[in-house]
């Protein structure tokens, strides 16, 4: 792993010469950010099964993620108005990068929670100012419904999710991503899992982690900005998301496979 972890926690002393220090470093962030409600305790569940599926990946970004954030950059370059979703894992353990994607991209950040408790929009925005956030949607109690959706996460901005033409949600439930598409959204995910139901629902599917995915995606916008929009819709049409979901299972079961065979093992 090569993304830089706001190292947050007080935690465990983890040497930096330990083998999976990057991945160790985001678990302690995460517990940390349940200490200061920013992270759910459903959120210390969802860490565990990102983390379980990007060992099996093997912690590195692979052609299918490359391929997926090729047709991200263009669906944010595309977009009228396109819009990031943030959730309590993503702004714990990738704030300043959500920030930088932000800037780059024009597209504001929205706060949108499955979990509602007290204080959590509030510690979830102290800590997305304190990356050096401007604006961040979501918040002001000025908010609509997604009348598709049952959950919390019905309740969006009127001037961000609502009005959007393309969505950028990591780390989602399947639920809201089927509710995002139906209303008209294009849909942008990332998530480690290929079996969830997220990156089945979405247009495309990142599979990878979000620590890796947004210093690449914020750089491939950046530089696909001198192109023009026709070569960016070629881009973005030849994109087949259900290749990329097979691709990456293929993968995984071909690295499990070979890893099976290895001595030792
Ligand atoms: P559904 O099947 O409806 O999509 P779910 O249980 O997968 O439901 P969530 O718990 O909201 O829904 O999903 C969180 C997802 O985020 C999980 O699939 C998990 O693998 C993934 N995930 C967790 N941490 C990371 C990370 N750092 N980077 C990318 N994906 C992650
Ligand atoms: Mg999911």
């Amino acid at each position: 792993m090569s993304a830089k972890i706001n190292k947050t926690t007080t935690g465990p002393n983890i040497p930096k010469d330990h083998p999976r220090y990057t991945a160790m470093m985001i678990r302690e962030s995460i517990i940390k950010g349940c200490e200061t409600k920013v992270v759910a305790p459903a959120g210390l569940i969802a860490q565990g099964r990102g983390e379980a599926f990007d060992y099996i990946i093997g912690e590195k970004t692979e052609k299918f993620s490359l391929a997926a954030i090729e047709a991200a950059a263009c669906a944010f370059l595309l977009a009228e108005y396109p819009v990031i979703s943030v959730n309590g894992n993503i702004a714990q353990i990738a704030a300043k990068d959500l920030v930088k994607l932000s800037k780059e991209s024009g597209a504001p950040l929205e706060i949108n929670l499955f979990y509602r408790t007290p204080g959590r929009e509030e510690a979830i925005l102290k800590v997305l100012k304190e990356a050096g956030a401007k604006t961040v949607l979501g918040v002001s109690g000025n908010s609509s419904v997604i009348k598709e959706l049952a959950s919390d996460r019905r309740i969006v901005d009127p001037n961000g999710i609502l009005k959007a033409d393309m969505v950028f949600v990591p780390l989602e439930d399947g639920d809201r991503t089927e509710a995002l598409v139906k209303i008209g959204k294009k849909v942008v995910t990332v998530d480690l899992n290929p079996l969830s139901r997220t990156p089945r629902k979405a247009h495309v599917s990142i599979i990878d982690n979000i620590t890796r995915v947004l210093p690449l995606l914020t750089a491939k916008i950046k530089s696909y900005k001198k192109k023009k929009k026709e070569e960016l819709k070629s881009i973005y049409d030849s994109y087949d998301n259900k290749k990329v979901l097979k691709d990456s299972l293929v993968f995984m079961s071909e690295r499990l496979l070979k890893l099976s065979t290895e001595s030792g093992v």
